[in-house]
C-alpha cells in the first residue's frame, strides 16, 4: 500500500456500476475507464503499486474527469468520490505534471492583495462594520470577472459584511492537486471571516463547508431559504413573467445537497423552466473548461439544445464558473438567452425589471 488514498475510503466501492449512468464523461465516451468505478479501479491500482504515476491511463483519466461529484449522491456504498479526486491529484499532479495554467492560476489567487486590487477596480461590493454576524465571500473568479453579482447580494442583503481583505478560499487549489494548501486558505477565509461565511459560488461554499464546517458556510440560497426571505417583485419579459431555467451548480447539489432553495426563489418572481438535465454538469468544472476546452464544449452542447428548446428568457447559474460557461455557449450560438446569477434575477425583480419585447421578436 502506498498510502497515497485514505485506505477506508478506497475501500468503500463495491463496483456495482450504479454511478456509470450519472457520469457525464462516462456519457461522452461509453468508456469504462471514463466511469467513476473505473477510475477507482486505478486508484486501487496506483495504491496497491500495479500502476506507476507516469501511467498515461491514470495521467488522463485523473485529468478527464469533471470533479463534478454527480457520482456521490448515486452511491449506495457512500464512496465520498470528491476526496478521493483530490488525493489522487495530489499525488498525480506535482511539478511539471500540473497543467501550466493551472499552476498560474494558483499563484495568482494566493495573493490576497492582488484579488483586492482587482476586486477594488472593478467594483465589489463594499460592506460597511465588522463581520460579526454573517459576511459575504467576494471569491476570487467573481470578484474579477462578475463584481455585480456581490453587488446584487448585497443591494438584497445589506446586513452581510463585505470586506475586501478576505482572500481565496482554496478550491482551486484542492481541485487542481494541492489539497493542503487549499485547506490552509479555505481555513485563513475563516479565521478573516468569524462569523456564518455566505457564498454565491456552489463550488467555493462545498470546499468551505468541507474545511470550517457545514454550519459555518452557506450558499446564497440557502442563506435566503433559512431566514425565509421571500422575495419582492417581478421580472417580466413582452407582457408575462420572465421564463427563467436554472443550471445547477454540481458542487452545491451533489456535496451540499442544495438544489430546491434557488429554484422557489426562481419562481417567486418568474416562471421558473425545468430544464431536462439540469443537474448534470455544464462543463465549466473549475479550470476544467480552460484546460480541457474541446471536452467541456462537449459537456454544454446538450444543454445549449435544451435551453434552446426551453424557449426561455433567462437562465440562471448559482456559481461563477457556470456563469462564464453558460455566457460562452450561448454567445457562440448566438441565442438570446441572457445567463445571470440568481442574486442578479432578484436584484432585478425588486426594482420590478421590464423588458417590453425580447431581442429579435418583431
Ligand atoms: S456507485 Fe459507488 S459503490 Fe457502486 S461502483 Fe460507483 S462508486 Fe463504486
Ligand atoms: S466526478 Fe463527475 S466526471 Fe468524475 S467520475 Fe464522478 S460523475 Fe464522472
Amino acid at each position: 500500500m502506498s498510502g497515497v488514498f485514505d485506505a477506508e475510503k478506497l475501500g468503500r466501492c463495491i463496483s456495482c456500476g450504479f454511478c456509470l449512468p450519472a457520469c457525464p464523461t462516462y456519457a461522452l465516451t461509453g468508456d469504462e475507464a471514463a466511469s467513476p468505478r473505473g477510475r477507482i479501479t486505478l486508484m486501487r491500482a496506483l495504491e496497491e503499486g500495479r500502476l506507476d504515476v507516469t501511467d498515461p491511463a491514470s495521467l488522463e483519466q485523473s485529468s478527464f474527469c469533471l470533479g463534478c461529484r454527480a457520482c456521490e449522491p448515486v452511491c449506495p456504498a457512500g464512496v465520498e468520490y470528491g476526496t478521493l479526486l483530490e488525493q489522487w491529484r495530489d499525488h498525480q499532479w506535482q511539478g511539471a505534471a500540473r497543467p501550466v495554467l493551472a499552476r498560474w492560476l494558483m499563484a495568482l489567487v494566493s495573493r490576497a492583495w492582488l484579488l483586492r486590487l482587482q476586486g477594488l477596480v472593478r467594483g465589489h461590493a463594499r460592506g460597511k462594520g465588522e463581520p460579526r454576524g454573517a459576511a459575504l465571500l467576494l471569491g476570487c473568479v467573481e470578484r474579477g470577472l462578475y463584481p455585480e453579482v456581490s453587488r446584487a447580494a448585497r443591494e438584497l442583503r445589506g446586513e452581510l459584511a463585505a470586506p475586501s481583505g478576505q482572500g481565496c478560499c482554496g478550491a482551486l487549489h484542492a481541485h487542481n492537486g494541492d489539497s493542503r494548501t487549499g485547506g490552509a486558505m479555505a481555513a485563513l477565509v475563516g479565521a478573516r471571516l468569524p462569523g456564518v461565511i455566505v457564498t454565491t459560488a456552489g463550488g467555493c461554499a462545498a470546499h468551505l463547508a468541507a474545511h470550517l464546517g457545514r454550519e459555518r458556510v452557506k450558499e446564497f440560497s440557502e442563506y435566503l431559504a433559512e431566514h425565509e426571505v421571500v422575495p419582492s417583485g417581478e421580472v417580466r419579459v413582452a407582457g408575462r413573467r420572465a421564463r427563467v431555467a436554472l443550471q445547477d451548480s454540481c458542487h452545491l447539489r451533489n456535496a451540499l445537497g442544495v438544489f430546491a432553495e434557488p429554484r422557489a426563489l426562481i419562481g417567486a418572481v418568474a416562471d421558473y423552466v425545468e430544464l431536462p438535465g439540469a443537474a448534470g454538469c455544464c462543463g465549466a468544472a473549475g479550470t476544467y473548461s480552460l484546460l480541457r476546452k474541446r471536452d467541456s464544449m462537449r459537456v454544454l452542447a446538450p444543454k445549449l439544445d435544451a435551453i434552446a428548446e426551453a424557449e426561455v428568457d433567462f437562465v440562471v447559474a448559482v456559481n461563477p464558473g457556470c456563469l462564464r460557461q453558460l455566457r460562452q455557449g450561448l454567445k457562440s450560438r448566438g441565442s438570446t438567452v441572457r445567463a445571470i446569477h440568481l442574486a442578479e434575477l432578484l436584484a432585478m425583480a425588486q426594482r420590478d425589471w421590464t423588458l417590453s419585447k425580447r431581442k429579435g421578436d418583431a
